[in-house]
């Protein structure tokens, strides 16, 4: 039997720092990444099904001079280190660690960067990173370079020898637009061998994409949204095939004190357990939900549609077309009326829940980019995300047909609904918004 490339690198019985036990049966057989999410094994003394939480700060020593597996806890904990162990093999990965946040995880990375060295990143970027990246700049002497980096072509004229890291993410949020990680990785490492590129994989989670067998150095992800999937805890996964470089994240992780708690770890290792079946249904009714809005006319961003124009560039890359898509309805008031009128659909900024969730990105999740740079990069102001959950697909339709008709979003013909806002709609609208 052959095994596959990514996991040939992975040695279950390798004494990957730090790490209690395999998590994996070894019985020569290749699992699928389904069956790896659930099988766990440990070396518990009592032989329990789930792995114990040891919400301990510190470890007795035997001896003087320490020595022990464990001494304390921000520097290693066996809850954790069982969860990085397992995230590993999930992610594909040499190794993985696992911090408070996605922004903490960021925040590792970035701190490898010195004064004087070049970041390339996307102009469509999750909020909290773009926010990240400007501080560093401010305050680090870092220089950033905010480009489409769904463009290959834009972004080689800004590679060069002092580019230290490429940070990419795929699909953008909102936008739903898709980045060429092998092309651009390739450019990178030709314009400086020495480029990091690293790639949020927030929105695809390693059930469907794994960056490291793309060349990627460093995936990283929230494990807020899809590994715990249910909106109880905040976490930032990393993962890399060097190493090295895993040392020197290790060392900053140490240093700064921001491991993930025993308690979160524990959690998360519940979460990641359902990570297959909950894509699996959240995938399923995001691609029904998407053919129903676009069935009524509506220009609807989502990577499992044929419409979407990178659509193939997507589906090179990854296994699947995720549960996050937006759409437009044309104006700015219906939108905001569709929001409020969802009774299923909740508002909130996030993705990755069992619920499902929906959002105006210009008034919510993006707000913090002025209105200008939104314009600039053709951030459409009535833009609706919809995360999608687990609920019955046509309760979730059901909810959001009726939330188009009582906004004004759709037109009632004698063939059906069909997307657009009927002139006295328009009308009253914009007497309201004369009033203000
Ligand atoms: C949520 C999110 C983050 C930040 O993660 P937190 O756990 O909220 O700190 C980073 N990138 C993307 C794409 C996200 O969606």
């Amino acid at each position: 039997m052959t095994v596959p490339a990514a996991f040939s690198k992975l040695s279950l019985s390798d004494d990957m720092p730090p790490t209690p036990a395999p998590s994996s049966p070894r019985t020569g057989r290749t699992y699928s990444l389904a069956t790896e999410l659930v099988y766990t094994e440990h070396s518990d003394q009592y032989n329990s099904s789930s792995m114990p939480l040891y919400q301990t700060a510190t470890f007795k020593q035997t001896s003087n001079a320490g020595g022990a597996e464990y001494d304390y806890t921000r520097s290693g904990n066996p809850t954790r280190s069982h969860l990085e162990k397992h995230l590993a093999k999930i992610m594909r990965a040499r190794r993985a660690l696992v911090v408070s946040s996605g922004m903490g995880a960021m925040d590792v990375i970035s701190r490898m960067l010195r004064p004087g060295d070049e970041v390339i990143a996307g102009d469509d970027l999750y909020g909290g990173t773009h926010r990240l990246l400007k501080y560093l700049s401010t305050h680090g002497g870092i220089i950033v370079h905010h480009v489409d980096t769904t463009s290959v072509d834009a972004v080689l004229p800004v590679l060069n020898e002092k580019t230290a890291m490429v940070l990419l993410e795929t699909p953008t949020n909102p936008l739903i637009k898709i980045v060429d990680i092998p092309g651009i990785a390739a450019a990178a490492k030709a314009a400086n061998p020495n480029t990091i590129v690293a790639v949020d994989n927030t929105m695809m989670s390693p059930i469907l994409l794994n960056p490291l067998e793309l060349g990627a150095d460093i995936v990283y992800e929230s494990g807020t949204k899809y590994l715990s999937g249910h909106h109880d805890l905040m976490a930032g996964v990393i993962a890399v095939n060097d190493a090295a470089l895993g040392e020197k994240l290790y060392f900053t992780i140490n240093a700064s004190g921001c491991g993930l708690a025993p308690f979160d770890c524990w959690l998360l290792l519940r979460g990641i357990k359902t990570l297959g079946v909950r894509m699996e249904k959240q995938q399923a009714n995001a691609q029904r939900i998407a053919e129903f809005l676009e069935g009524q006319g509506f220009k609807v961003r989502y990577p499992g549609l044929k419409s979407h124009p990178q659509y193939d560039l997507h589906w090179s890359m990854a296994r699947g077309a995720g549960a996050v898509l937006s759409f437009e309805t044309g104006n700015v008031g219906v939108s905001e009326r569709i929001v409020e009128a969802a009774r299923l659909w909740a508002i909130s900024v996030s993705f990755g829940c069992v619920n499902s969730l929906i959002s105006m990105p210009c008034r919510m999740s993006h707000a913090s980019i002025d209105k200008k740079t939104r314009e600039e990069r053709q951030l459409p102001e009535d833009l609706i995300r919809l995360c999608v959950g687990i609920e019955d697909v046509d309760d979730l339709i059901d909810d959001l047909q009726t939330a188009l008709v009582q906004a004004g979003a759709v037109t009632i013909t004698p063939n059906g609904m069909r997307a657009g806002v009927p002139p006295e709609v328009e009308a009253e609208l914009a007497a309201a918004a004369a009033q203000h």
